[in-house]
């Protein structure tokens, strides 16, 4: 075996999708944000006033939104049928409801199906919440990221501000500290370690430290192939 699907999950702002990029790009594969899918889902959600407990619009909506990903420039973008919506899921209108909606199993079955077709090929690196558990169960080399929550809200913090956005840390904090809450209490698909997962705790490492550690797990698997 020559490539391995790698499943990065993980609360939020953990620093997923910056380990899980680095090591696609390192590696040459393909990288998938699920939470991206998750957040396109609620703002195609919010703008079309869909309520979250009417069955029949949930499952129509999900018949009418089509998710995509485009390299601009070296940054991964999310389109919402055909539309570049990348800064506006980040936003905080986005974040506030994106874990509601995550608990729909409707909502998960569609994103779950997406992405297990977006990774059947293997080589390639997931990351979110359910997909050492439940999206790729069987995934070769599962990593499960936690940090303290003070370096986790100025992170998040950091990157949003960096954006531009006008907000305050105490607000990142409280949600950061709802979404886990309800990401690890809904009862579809609870974000919990994968037994066979290999924890790292980036607290108190940098980027660079981070991706070593877990190229090194990489080759540790692929030479245990051979
Ligand atoms: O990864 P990110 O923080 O962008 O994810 C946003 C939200 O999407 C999470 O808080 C969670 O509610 C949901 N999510 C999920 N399962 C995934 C990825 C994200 O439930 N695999």
């Amino acid at each position: 075996m020559n490539k391995i699907t790698i499943a990065v999950d993980g609360y939020s702002s953990c620093g997923k999708s910056t380990l899980a990029k680095a090591l696609a790009s390192e590696l040459g594969y393909g990288y998938v944000d699920t939470g991206a899918m998750y957040r396109a889902t609620t703002l195609y959600f919010l703008r079309n006033d869909i309520q979250l407990d009417d069955n029949e619009e949930v499952n129509n909506a999900l018949c009418h939104l089509n998710i995509s990903f485009k390299s601009l420039d070296g940054k991964n973008c999310t389109f919402l049928n055909g539309e570049n919506v990348e800064s506006e899921i980040r936003g905080m209108e986005v974040s506030n409801m994106v874990s509601p909606v995550a608990t729909i199993s409707a909502v998960r079955r569609a994103m779950v199906a997406r992405q297990r077709e977006m990774g059947k090929e293997k080589g390639v690196v997931m990351d979110g919440r359910d997909i050492g558990t439940v999206v790729f169960p069987d995934a070769e080399l599962k990593i499960f990221l936690t940090a303290d929550m003070e370096v986790r809200g100025k992170r998040r913090w950091d990157e949003l501000t960096a954006k531009g956005m006008d907000i305050n840390l105490k607000d990142v904090v409280e949600n950061l500290k709802e979404r886990d809450r309800i990401d690890s209490t809904r009862e579809d698909s609870p974000l919990r370690m994968a037994e066979d997962a290999v924890e790292i705790n980036n607290t108190d490492i940098n980027k660079k430290e981070q991706v070593e550690i877990a190229l090194d797990l990489v080759n540790r698997k692929l030479a245990s192939f051979i």
